[in-house]
């Protein structure tokens, strides 16, 4: 098995975008050293796990009525997708006293069909004080 976080160190910069080094942003809620406090964090932990491929962590923090077989999951991280930006929109409740909340971003990507930029807005709900994601509505139209 490769290691989960590709080639990237501590610190270097995130890949959520988040501004933080990867090691004091996503990488410990990867690891399950931290909980993501906030839907958006969650969210963030996501993107970031799409970028490095740790499955598990995608796996982890769907919501078990809506995730993926692992399967085909995993087929969908073996693509040849290199993830290049996470733009946060907006995101309602999804904060330590909220049970859910959502989040509306923008995903960009480069593909074998070449730059991708993937809208959505995600909703997330809070069960025994572990963040998870449910679903997405993609193609929202920007505001
Ligand atoms: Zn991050």
């Amino acid at each position: 098995m490769h290691s989960s976080s590709a080639d990237l160190t501590d610190d270097d910069r995130c890949p959520c975008g988040s501004g933080d080094t990867f090691g004091a942003c996503c990488r410990p809620v990867l690891r399950q050293e931290r909980r993501a406090g906030t839907a958006q964090a969650l969210m963030r932990s996501r993107y970031t796990a799409f970028a490095v491929r740790d499955l598990e962590h995608l796996l982890r923090s769907w919501h078990p009525a809506t995730a993926p077989e692992r399967a085909d999951l995993a087929a969908s991280l073996a693509e040849e997708v290199r993830w290049l930006r996470l733009e946060i929109h907006a995101s309602t409740a999804g904060g330590p006293f909220d049970d859910a909340g959502t989040v509306e971003f923008s995903a960009i990507s480069r593909g074998p069909q070449g730059r991708q930029v993937q809208r959505e807005l995600s909703r997330f709900v809070r069960e025994d004080g572990a963040w998870l994601y449910v679903d997405g509505q993609q193609g929202t139209p920007r505001a």
